[in-house]
C-alpha cells in the first residue's frame, strides 16, 4: 500500500507538470479520440504531444510488458494511474483496436517475433488496426467464412471479401480470418493472419450507416500476398485465436456502453426539464418520470455487474462468457436511453439537418440511429444470448458463435 501511495505521488507530480492544460477537463470517450496510425488525425497539437509523452512511458498500454513498449505496471498501479487521469479528466492518449483487440490477443497467442514487431508500434500509436472477420455470407455463422488463403512458399495468396470492417479505409493493418484448409471441418480450416493494408490487391469501399456516417467498409482481396510468418497462433488454429479476441472485443464493447451510461440519468433529466411543456418541462409527465427512474436504476445495477467483472479481471481472470452479458445488457441500455432521449425531445428529436435544429438535437438524433447497430456489432444479441445460455447457464447447445 505504501508503495502504491508513493507511486500515486509520482504519477500525480508527473501529470501535474506535463499533462497539457488545454486537454484537462476534456475526457472524451473510447470512440472519440486519437486513433493514431500512418495518417494520424490529431484534433490539436496538444493531442499529439499528449500521445507522445504517454507512449514514451508506455502508458498508452500501461499493463503491457516493458519489452514490448508497454508500461509494465501491475493492475493496482494501473488503477492508480487511471484514477489520476480521471482526476484531471484527461482524454485517453490513444484509442483503437490495436490496444483493445489485437494487442491483448498477440500477448496471448503471438510468437516472440510477432510481439516485438507489432506491439511497440501499437503503443506508440503508429499503426492503426481493423478487424476482418465478417463476410457477406458469414456474420453470426462466422465459421463458414470463405476468404481463401492458398500457400505459396513462405507466403499465402488471399482472394475474397470482408464486409462491415470498421474504419478499414483509415487503417494500416488488418487482422483477418482466412480459410487455409477448405477440406477440413468449418472451424478447423481457419487461420488468423495479419495483413498490411498497403499490400497491392487490398481495396476498401465505404458503406453508409443509417446515421449518415460511413464508419465501415467492404474490403476486397485480389491476389494479395501475405507472409506465412504473420499467421498468429498456428496454421488452421485461427478459430481458437478468433474466439479469444472476440471475448476481448465484447468486454470492450460492454465497458464502453457501461461508461457511456454513466451520467445518463442527469442527461435525461436535463433534457426533460428543458423540453417543450409546462414549467418543469416534460417532468410533469409521470410516464416520462417513471422511465427516467427505471433507466437510472438499470444503469446502477449494470454498473455493479461491470465492477464485479472488472474485479475478476484485476484478479487475473481473462474475460470469459461473462463478456457476453456486458455486451447484451450494455448495448440494450444504451439503445433504450437514446430512444428515450429522442422521445422526450419531441419534434426536436427528429431533426436530420438544417438551421431549424440546434446541433445538440441533431447529434442526439444521429446517436439514436447509430445505436441501432450496437446490438449487431461484435456479435448480435441473439447470438450472445445463445452463448450465455450455453456457457453461463449451462443449458443445452443452441448452435452458433
Ligand atoms: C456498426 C457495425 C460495425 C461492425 N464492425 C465490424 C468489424 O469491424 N469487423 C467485422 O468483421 N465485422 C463487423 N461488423 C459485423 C458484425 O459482426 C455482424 O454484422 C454480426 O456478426 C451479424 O452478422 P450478419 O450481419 O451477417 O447478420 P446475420 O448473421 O445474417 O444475422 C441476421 C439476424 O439473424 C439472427 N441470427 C443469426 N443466427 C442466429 C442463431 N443461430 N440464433 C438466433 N438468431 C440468429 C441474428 O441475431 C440477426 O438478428 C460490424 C457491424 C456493425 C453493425
Amino acid at each position: 500500500m505504501a508503495d502504491l501511495e508513493t507511486f500515486r505521488a509520482e504519477v500525480r507530480a508527473w501529470l501535474e507538470e506535463r499533462a497539457p492544460a488545454s486537454l484537462r477537463g476534456r475526457p472524451g470517450d473510447i470512440f472519440h479520440g486519437t486513433w493514431g496510425g500512418r495518417r494520424p488525425d490529431f484534433e490539436t497539437p496538444d493531442h499529439e504531444r499528449w500521445l507522445a509523452m504517454m507512449a514514451e512511458r508506455g502508458w498508452t498500454a500501461p499493463t503491457w510488458p516493458r519489452e514490448y513498449g508497454g508500461g509494465g505496471l501491475s493492475r493496482e498501479q494501473n488503477a492508480v494511474l487511471q484514477s489520476e487521469l480521471r482526476r484531471l479528466r484527461m482524454p485517453a492518449p490513444l484509442i483503437g483496436f490495436g490496444l483493445v483487440m489485437i494487442g491483448p490477443t498477440l500477448l496471448e497467442f503471438g510468437s516472440e517475433e510477432q510481439k516485438r514487431e507489432h506491439l511497440p508500434p501499437i503503443v506508440r500509436g503508429e499503426i492503426r488496426w481493423c478487424q476482418g472477420y465478417s463476410e457477406p455470407g458469414s456474420g453470426s455463422d462466422l465459421a463458414s467464412l470463405q476468404l481463401s488463403a492458398v500457400a505459396d512458399g513462405d507466403r499465402f495468396i488471399l482472394n475474397g471479401q470482408k464486409i462491415w470492417t470498421s474504419y478499414a479505409d483509415a487503417s494500416d493493418w488488418i487482422f483477418c480470418l482466412v480459410r487455409t484448409d477448405p477440406g477440413a471441418k468449418k472451424q478447423s480450416g481457419i487461420s488468423f493472419i495479419l495483413v498490411d493494408m498497403a499490400t497491392p490487391g487490398v481495396t476498401t469501399r465505404p458503406i453508409k450507416l443509417i446515421s449518415g456516417a460511413s464508419p465501415f467498409c467492404e474490403v476486397f482481396f485480389d491476389d494479395v500476398p501475405a507472409l506465412a510468418r504473420d499467421v498468429v497462433g498456428g496454421l488452421n488454429n485461427g478459430w481458437t485465436v478468433a474466439k479469444a479476441l472476440l471475448r476481448h472485443e465484447r468486454t470492450m464493447v460492454g465497458e464502453i456502453f457501461a461508461r457511456s451510461v454513466i451520467g445518463g440519468e442527469r442527461e435525461l433529466l436535463g433534457l426533460a426539464r428543458t423540453a417543450i411543456g409546462p414549467a418543469e418541462g416534460r417532468l410533469w409527465d409521470p410516464l416520462v418520470r417513471d422511465r427516467i427512474v427505471q433507466s437510472a436504476m438499470d444503469e446502477r445495477a449494470f454498473m455493479l455487474t461491470v465492477q464485479r467483472i472488472q474485479d475478476a479481471a484485476r484478479a487475473g481472470q481473462s474475460p470469459g462468457a461473462e463478456s457476453s452479458i456486458l455486451k447484451v445488457y450494455g448495448t440494450e441500455l444504451n439503445q433504450r436511453r437514446r430512444e428515450l432521449a429522442v422521445e422526450i425531445a419531441g419534434a426536436d428529436g427528429l431533426g436530420w439537418e438544417g438551421a431549424g435544429y440546434d446541433p445538440d438535437a441533431l447529434a442526439r438524433t444521429r446517436d439514436w440511429l447509430r445505436s441501432r447497430g450496437n446490438t449487431i456489432e461484435g456479435g448480435t444479441t441473439e447470438i450472445q444470448l445463445n452463448i450465455i445460455a450455453k456457457h453461463v447457464l449451462g443449458l443445452p447447445d443452441g448452435g452458433a458463435r
